[in-house]
């Protein structure tokens, strides 16, 4: 069985790779299966633990750490995140395109270890639509979304890191491009 790609999703926190991703629910075709996370935050009242990611102490992330069990990882405005190094392989062994969202530092260690991973980066319209969109959220204290709206502009100077850059106006349309992408690279044994 040929093995699954390994699809790197990005984008500033607010720009809503959480809803494109949910879009792809809709979209068995393209035979994707999301990676579960592991973080140190702390989960938000519509996140399910085990669903939206493994939410953990950070005494337990270190030792995954310690056991070389992630993929990648980072910290990310005073937490950590983790994609899981087996359940991915596994998935990817049964021929499941997997679907990372994670932010850019991650990214980039995947693009060194996968060099074939699919590298896509999700834009807002404007700076001023994703501040709207963040604090819209309200999930999160002022000084926290501070900072991500800080992280946001140093990440999308990392746009050229990828090979694909897709502006989120509206996600379904956001959704229905990156499927093409994705249909694309399953069809053919183009390169990343
Ligand atoms: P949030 O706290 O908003 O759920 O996520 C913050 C950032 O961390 C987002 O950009 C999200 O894509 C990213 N992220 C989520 N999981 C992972 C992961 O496993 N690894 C890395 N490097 N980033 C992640």
């Amino acid at each position: 069985m040929k093995k699954g790609l390994l699809i790197v999703l990005s984008g500033p926190s607010g720009v809503g790779k959480g809803t494109i991703r949910e879009l792809f629910v809709h979209k068995p075709e393209l035979n994707i299966a999301f990676s579960i996370s592991m973080t140190t935050r702390k989960k938000r009242e519509t996140e399910i633990d085990g669903v939206h990611y493994r939410f953990v102490s950070e005494e337990t992330f270190l030792e995954a750490i310690a056991n070389d069990e992630f993929l990648e990882y980072a910290e990310f405005v005073g937490h950590y995140y983790g994609t899981p190094l087996k359940e991915v392989e596994e998935l990817r062994e049964q021929g499941k395109n997997v679907l990372l969202e994670i932010e850019v530092q991650g990214a980039l260690q995947i693009k060194e270890k996968c060099p074939d991973a699919l590298m896509i980066f999700v834009v807002p319209p404007s700076l001023e639509e994703l501040r709207r969109r963040i604090l819209n959220r309200k999930s999160e204290p002022e000084s926290i979304i501070a900072q991500r709206l800080e992280k946001a502009q140093s990440e999308m100077e990392l746009t050229g890191q990828y090979k694909y850059v897709v502006c989120n106006d509206d996600p379904q349309l956001a959704a229905d491009i990156i499927s093409i992408i994705i249909a694309r690279h399953m069809e053919s044994d183009i390169g990343p």
